[in-house]
Formats: C-alpha cells, sequence, structure tokens
C-alpha cells in the first residue's frame, strides 16, 4: 500500500462515480489516488444493480418453470433454496469485482484502503497517511435511509442492505416505498413466493415514471397478487409475535414477517471534512454546479452524493459514470459539456420491467409543451405474444406547429413489459439526438423482435401506422 504521497487527481470513494473518473483520468495519463474504504465497486456492484438484477434473474427462471405447462414443457416448481441463490448472486459480484480490480490495476490507479476524510481542499488523510493532490474528487456515495422515528433493526425492519443478505424466503413482506428498489424487491419475493404489500405514499408505484406506465405496472402486479396501498402515508411500526405490524395514515394496519424501508438513499457526507473545507453541503448533499464543481476550485463531485440547483438529479450508476467521465475529461483539459439528465435513460427491472427516457406526459404539461402521444400495445408485437410479456410502449412527441404537418422532437419514450429495458438504448438514441418520429419511422426494425415496437408507435405517430388498431 502507498504510504502518502502527490497525485494529480485523489479520490475519495472507489464506487461507480469514483472509479469511472479514476479510468478516465488514467486515460489522459494523470497519477490517480483512488480511496476506498470497503470495496471497489461501491453500491452498484456490492449492494445495488447487480446483486438485486441476479435475484430478479432468478425470479425469472422460478416464474418461467412454474409457468413452463403455458409452453408445453413440463417441469415441477419445488422451491426456492435461497443458500444456492445467494451463492449464484455472490458468483457474478465476485467475477465483476476481480475484472474491476483488474481493469484499475492495469490502468495504474493506485487504490488506497481505509476510511478517507477530506483535510483540506487539495489533500485526503486514510490511516493517518496524508494524499494530496492537484485536484479532489469526492464521491462518497449513498446508504439507505428511513423516516423518522423509524429505526431499522437489520432483522424484521430491514434495509435494501439487510434484504440482500436474507438466507431465507419470507413468507410475508410489507415494503415501505414504490419507487425503484421497493418494486424491484417486490417482484423478486413475490416470484419467490412471499406475500407482498408494497405502502407508497404518492398515488402511484414509480411516482417518477409516466403514469401511463405505472398503470400497465400497477395492473399487472394485481394480477400478480402484489399488493399494495397507495396515497397512503406510514405511520407506525410495532412488533407482533412473528414479525411487524404496520399502522397507516389511512387507518389500514398490515401484519407481515418483515417490513422493508426502501424509503430512498442519503448522502454519505457527515464527519468528512467537507463542509470545514468550504464544500456547500444542502441536506447533507454536495452542491455542484453542470460540470459537477463544488464552491472550491480544486474540488469536484460525483454520483448519488451530489445535488444540482433547479434540477432533479438521479441516484443512477450510470449517472455515476458520466459525471466521473466528465470531471475526468474537464481536468484533462477537455471542453466538456453539462449532462442533459432528461435524456438518462431509467429502468425498473421488475416483472414487468418499466423503463424510460426523456420527459413524461404531466412534465410536458408542467412545461407548457403541446405534445401529441402514441400508445402502441405489445399484443401487437408478435415477439411478445410469443413471449407471453403484458405492456405496452408510448411515446410523446412535439405537436405538428402547422395543421396536419408532421410532429416535431420525440421528447418522452415510456416502456412497461417483460424484457424491455434493453429496448431503451434505441429510445435513448431517438431522444438525445432530437430525432422526429417520421425520422424513426423510416428505420426498418428487425422482425419478430420487441424492438418493433419502437417501430411501430413511430410509424403510427408520423400519420402510418402498421400492425396499429386505432
Ligand atoms: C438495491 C439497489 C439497486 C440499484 N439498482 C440500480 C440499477 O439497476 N441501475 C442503476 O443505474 N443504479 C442502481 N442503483 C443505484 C446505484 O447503485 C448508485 O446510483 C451508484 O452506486 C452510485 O454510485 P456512487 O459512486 O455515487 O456511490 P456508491 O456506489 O455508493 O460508492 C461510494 C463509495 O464510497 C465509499 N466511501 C464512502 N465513504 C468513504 C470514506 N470516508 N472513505 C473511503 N471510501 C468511502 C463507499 O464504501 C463506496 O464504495 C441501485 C441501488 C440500490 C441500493
Amino acid at each position: 500500500m502507498a504510504e502518502g504521497g502527490h497525485y494529480d487527481v485523489v479520490i475519495l470513494g472507489g464506487g461507480s462515480g469514483g472509479y469511472a473518473c479514476a479510468l478516465r483520468a488514467a486515460e489522459f495519463g494523470k497519477r490517480v489516488a483512488l480511496i476506498e474504504k470497503d470495496k471497489v465497486g461501491g453500491t452498484c456492484l456490492h449492494r445495488g444493480c447487480i446483486p438485486t438484477k441476479a435475484l430478479l434473474h432468478a425470479a425469472e427462471v422460478a416464474d418461467s418453470s412454474r409457468e413452463s405447462e403455458k409452453f408445453g414443457v413440463r417441469t415441477a416448481f419445488e422451491g426456492i433454496e435461497m443458500p444456492a441463490v445467494l451463492s449464484y448472486q455472490q458468483g457474478v459480484v465476485e467475477r465483476l469485482w476481480k475484472g474491476l480490480q483488474g481493469t484499475l490495476s492495469g490502468r495504474k490507479v493506485d487504490m488506497i484502503y481505509g476510511d478517507g476524510r477530506l483535510a483540506s481542499p487539495t489533500s485526503v488523510t486514510v490511516n493517518g497517511a496524508t494524499y494530496t493532490g492537484d485536484h479532489v474528487v469526492l464521491a462518497t456515495g449513498s446508504e439507505p435511509r428511513s423516516l423518522p422515528g423509524l429505526s431499522l433493526d437489520g432483522e424484521r425492519v430491514i434495509s435494501s442492505d439487510d434484504a440482500l443478505r436474507i438466507d431465507r424466503v419470507p413468507s410475508s413482506v410489507i415494503i415501505l416505498g414504490g419507487g425503484v428498489i421497493g418494486v424491484e424487491f417486490a417482484s423478486v419475493w413475490r416470484s419467490f413466493g412471499a406475500a407482498v404489500t408494497i405502502v407508497e405514499m404518492a398515488p402511484q408505484l414509480l411516482p417518477l415514471e409516466d403514469e401511463a406506465s405505472a398503470k400497465v405496472l400497477q395492473r399487472v402486479f394485481r394480477r400478480r397478487g402484489i399488493g399494495f396501498e397507495l396515497g397512503a402515508p406510514f405511520q407506525s411500526v410495532s412488533y407482533t409475535d412473528t414479525g411487524v405490524a404496520v399502522t397507516l395514515g389511512n387507518g389500514k394496519r398490515l401484519e407481515a414477517e418483515l417490513l422493508l424501508v426502501a424509503v430512498g438513499r442519503g448522502p454519505v457526507s457527515a464527519g468528512l471534512g467537507y463542509e470545514e473545507n468550504g464544500v456547500g453541503i444542502s441536506r447533507g448533499f454536495v452542491e455542484v454546479n453542470p460540470l459537477c464543481q463544488t464552491a472550491v476550485p480544486t474540488i469536484s463531485a460525483v454520483g448519488d452524493l451530489v445535488t444540482i440547483p433547479q434540477i432533479a438529479h438521479p441516484q443512477l450508476a450510470h449517472v455515476g459514470f458520466a459525471e466521473g467521465i466528465m470531471v475526468a475529461e474537464r481536468l484533462g483539459g477537455l471542453d466538456v459539456r453539462p449532462i442533459d439528465y432528461d435524456g438518462v435513460p431509467r429502468i425498473t427491472y421488475s416483472d414487468p420491467e418499466v423503463a424510460s427516457v426523456g420527459i413524461t406526459s404531466v412534465q410536458a404539461a408542467a412545461r407548457g409543451i403541446n405534445v401529441v402521444e402514441v400508445n402502441y400495445p405489445l399484443g401487437g408485437n408478435g415477439r411478445s405474444v410469443i413471449l407471453q410479456a403484458q405492456g405496452q410502449a408510448k411515446v410523446i412527441a412535439e405537436a405538428p406547429s402547422t395543421p396536419g404537418g408532421q410532429p416535431g422532437r420525440v421528447l418522452g419514450v415510456h416502456l412497461v413489459g417483460s424484457r424491455v429495458g434493453e429496448l431503451i438504448a434505441e429510445a435513448q438514441l431517438i431522444v438525445n439526438w432530437d430525432a422526429e418520429p417520421d425520422d424513426v419511422a423510416a428505420l426498418i426494425h428487425p422482425h419478430p423482435t420487441q424492438s418493433e415496437i419502437i417501430g411501430e408507435a413511430h410509424l403510427a405517430l408520423a400519420g402510418k401506422p402498421l400492425h396499429f388498431h386505432a
């Protein structure tokens, strides 16, 4: 291990934002120190994206084996062996973790393991050693948070970190929070055989997604036997002989073996010397401008840790990657542009998946934009019928500027259905390259694929629907 020293860039936190910044800065020939108190890869690799998607894949396999007779295949679903699921999940994580460590050492990034603290605008202390840098990047990420008065015990009232470690399938779970994390765990546990109820304060599941997507998700979840209480504020929790009892603001009382608290993630910034060294803090988040610069010229910050005034900043791994890269390129002397956060694709990997890019109908109305919209049901798509996938593609475009004219730019694409997450990559090109429906209608989509729903929705918006019942 290095014993202190001087670097071009010192990065505090080795999650998605921090390690992406390290890898890109090293490509510019910078000497980089990456400081990590736990495991490089951070939340995404060890407690987030990757382990949850492994669980969701095991859940899909369970559902496929249960439903195989629909396809004329006889199998018997005998149950979930949770230790074996966890060992598969851990195998995936370990493999990627090893690969990441190899990539960092291949780029000659110095890994420094220990609890770091910002000591000055150009230095971080770790294990008594001081690492100075021409520039410091803060990337200490986020951690599960709770509600006032609701404490997590890690056994019956748990966070997503705890949920990933449980080596049994609970008989019943109440999930507080119907955002991405809550919806994904609901989907997994239901497929594994648990009784699940989601409690959400907003009037829909996935409150940040388009209402049309949420309605389809809710319909399918209802059919899958996943319960939810919407517009229902949490009031209190108490212990019972077998688990927990939760009381809601609407007077209902729910009982289950476990309560998963998935009400969002707070920044990891307390006690790390940020404020003392002049970095602006708002509700614990580090305040940055759209180029990820803090109030201190030698300090940048990226990832879940940051907040940008007037901008809804999504806590996503690929946002961390993009911000880390942007900071490294800025330090490397490139002329960088701010990220367009509306153009960031978002996926909830439940069954059904929900994927989107661009703005929702409600956001379009709030911004005073006249739009035209089309909803293309998966029922009209051959591949989706083969897969027995239910859902839809909704596309929102600027209304034509002249009567009878063509719609303008595509502003939002909102997809729901099994496996539609992969389709959002094409949708993000459409939205981010300012394509119009007519441009996309001219592109040929391979048949039979689910990608045809993107082609069909744009054909319909361009006034030339193919497989479409108006
Ligand atoms: C259950 C779950 C599922 C998710 N699924 C997805 C998904 O499917 N797709 C997606 O895009 N995003 C997903 N996310 C979000 C994603 O994980 C985060 O957006 C991403 O990890 C943020 O990266 P980061 O680098 O900002 O922070 P983090 O990944 O939290 O990394 C911060 C790192 O800093 C280290 N650190 C903190 N303090 C110190 C210190 N004092 N000294 C040294 N090191 C320190 C931590 O140990 C950690 O490794 C999910 C999150 C959760 C919880």
